[in-house]
């Protein structure tokens, strides 16, 4: 696992960032919908714990 920049999700409803490659759900997100930084939205919980 490993630090990354942050980026979140451009879809509806997002409420987090991710800034991990371990994290599963961030590695959900689609390639077309990833957007680079932290969107004004918390780190995920999961990558919190990583
Ligand atoms: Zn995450």
């Amino acid at each position: 696992m490993a630090k990354v920049a942050p980026f979140h999700s451009s879809k509806p409803g997002t409420e987090k960032h991710h800034d991990n490659d371990a994290c599963t759900e961030g590695n959900n997100i689609e390639a077309s919908n990833r957007v680079a930084g932290k969107g004004g939205l918390p780190l995920c919980d999961h990558c919190a714990r990583l």
